[in-house]
């Protein structure tokens, strides 16, 4: 069992031919997820191998163009294909206005229903079966907010072994104490899945970090990550110019990484005026050496320790 990350587009400002702007996609057991949905994002979804019916969820960091002019466009699609199920949209407070204008003005009518959730606070934002979306603020020019997804703690591994030892009948009783359940036996006893289980695994976090100067709470969306997606518009050395324009350069993005116990970063979010990207990723790289960076189309396939 697997996650992936695909991206849509790596870099800022404005679409370019090799790199489109800013959008990741996340793809978990049948489920897609987008972080970000800047102009062209849904060419970019035609282009990759994922299916847009599959799209649970949308996540808008802030309402830079670069980050959401493929929205409405995406949604206009989305309902020229038919789709019905609903569709979530999180993003930062004004999010429900520019949807009223959107639709007193005709642009979108939507066929499907879109639930709008504004982020007012930081924690969480969107409830799923086994895993969470929790939501922090940046800083940035305007407000700003990254998204991490949180997988539930998973149940330790069946001992198999210590099951039979405890003569419990092979079949739906294992699947139970797999599930956390007790079972009463024919004999009367009753098994509790600590006596078969393993410890709790640990499920995985995937951070979503952009656009921002380095900042605390960058740090606390970051906390143990699996894996730190982090803006690197600039390379390393270009800090005062990064943070006066409200961003971070891709040692900024290693020093996060780092300080918060991350373990991989994925550096996106490129400043087009830079081709070749061999610069971003020796600096970051000096500083934190898991770090890889992100072209359109990138796919990263992210798996559980121990799964
Ligand atoms: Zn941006
Ligand atoms: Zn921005």
């Amino acid at each position: 069992m697997s996650l992936q990350l695909v991206f849509l587009g790596t870099g800022s400002g404005k679409p370019m031919p090799n790199r489109n702007v800013s959008s990741m996609a996340l793809f978990r057991e049948g489920k897609l997820f987008l972080f970000d949905c800047g102009e062209a994002t849904q060419i970019q979804l035609t282009r990759s191998d994922l299916r847009p019916g599959a799209l649970e969820a949308i996540f808008l960091t802030h309402f830079h163009g670069d980050h959401v002019n493929g929205l409405p466009g995406l949604i206009g699609s989305l309902t020229l294909n038919q789709r019905s199920a609903p569709l979530h949209i999180v993003g930062p407070r004004g999010l429900k206005r520019w949807f009223k204008c959107l639709h007193d003005l005709h642009i979108l009518r939507p066929g499907f229903p879109v639930r709008l959730h504004e982020v007012t606070q930081a924690g969480g934002v969107l409830e799923e079966h086994d895993f969470h979306f929790v939501a922090h603020p940046l800083e940035h020019r305007v407000d700003v907010w990254g998204y991490a997804l949180v997988e539930d703690e998973r149940p330790g591994r069946f001992d198999v072994e210590r099951a039979r030892q405890l003569d419990i009948p092979s079949g739906p009783l294992y699947g139970q104490l797999q599930r956390g359940e007790p079972v009463v036996l024919d004999d009367g006893r009753t098994v509790e899945p600590s006596q078969v289980l393993g410890p709790a695994r640990p499920g995985l976090k995937i951070a979503y970090c952009t656009d921002t100067i380095p900042c605390n709470s960058a740090l606390e969306l970051a906390r143990d990550a699996d894996v730190l997606v982090h803006e690197s518009t600039y390379p390393a050395g270009d800090e005062e110019k990064a943070h006066q324009r409200g961003h971070s350069t891709a040692g900024d993005a290693a020093r996060c990484a780092h300080k918060a116990g991350a373990k991989r970063l994925i550096l996106t979010h490129i400043s087009q005026k830079y081709l070749h990207l061999d610069e971003f990723l020796t600096g970051a790289r000096e500083i934190f050496a898991n770090t890889d960076i992100a072209r359109d189309f990138s796919t990263f396939e992210i798996k559980r320790q121990d799964s």
